[in-house]
């Protein structure tokens, strides 16, 4: 993330523009006029496999970010949501429907924001509501409701299979979401558990993102050559070229932190990773 973690705006950064999300509307990013069409997209994705065949000695890297680039984690706080309307349902029944009746599509970067637009206008309701948040949203047991970004799943198979070795950097942490976030890729089909896969998390839950991907950086070419990196942070992607200069630097234009730094010129834009 570009900035420190800040539980409230863990999600896009973008606001609402009609209503929709920005992972539904091609025209609300910051970074719109920089995203790939189609082709062009596919034969960026295509470049980076035959790159990884390619390579002769010590095997490729690609180092893949989950949230908001693997994983669409909207459906995780659309369940936290209903969690929410349930237990407000007796004391405050208009605010627990208005919880209850919010779809992924909906959902943007901010959980207060999120009540909010549901229709929740009581700032002590926003109190309790974000507390109810930040002590599931951060935990193992919630990351079972993640989904896919499309083509995720078979993107990363594909690396694998082409004999990169797969680095999930996340800015999750050890001691709450290693083991839901490892569980989370094997119940989504992606490759994990097997010879070049990794799952990297955080030290700690206070390190900022930022910080700790910069820190990790350096530390792959232990691994092999890293060949890309996926990321929906744009922080994030500037400096792994700073570390990788030959990587080709992805930036997954679905949701990011406020306040984004400029993305650096090399950096391309991608939505998907369908081919
Ligand atoms: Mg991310």
């Amino acid at each position: 993330m570009a900035v420190s973690r800040v539980p409230e705006f863990w999600f896009p950064s973008r606001p609402p523009i009609c209503g929709r999300s920005a992972q539904t509307d091609p025209v609300t990013s910051l970074f719109t006029t920089r995203r790939l069409g189609a082709p062009q997209r596919a034969a960026l994705l295509d470049d980076i496999l035959a790159r990884i065949a390619a390579r002769r000695g010590k095997p490729g890297v690609v180092v893949l970010d989950l949230d908001g680039t693997l994983m669409d984690n909207r459906p995780r706080v659309v369940a936290i949501l209903r969690e929410l309307a349930e237990e407000w349902r007796a004391k405050h029944p208009q605010a627990a429907d208005r919880c209850a009746s919010v779809t992924a599509a909906q959902i943007v970067y901010g959980f207060v924001e999120n009540l909010k637009l549901a229709g929740v206008t009581e700032p002590e309701l926003h109190e309790s509501g974000l507390s109810f948040w930040k002590e599931r949203f951060f935990r193992d047991p919630h990351v079972r409701h993640d989904i896919p970004v499309p083509g995720a799943r078979d993107y990363a198979a594909a690396c694998h299979d082409a004999g990169a070795t797969i680095i999930y950097l996340t800015g999750r942490d050890l001691p709450n979401m290693a083991l839901g976030s490892f569980a989370s890729l094997r119940d989504l089909g992606f490759p994990i558990g097997r010879v070049g896969t990794e799952l990297v998390t955080k030290p700690s839950f206070d390190m900022p993102d930022v910080d700790f991907k910069r820190a990790v950086a350096p530390e792959l070419a232990r691994i092999g050559n890293v060949i890309a990196v996926f990321d929906n942070e744009a922080a994030n992607n500037n400096l792994f070229l700073e570390a990788h200069p030959h990587a080709v630097s992805v930036f997954l234009d679905t949701q990011h932190a406020p306040d984004p730094p400029p993305l650096d010129p090399r950096v391309q834009v991608i939505d998907t990773f369908e081919r």
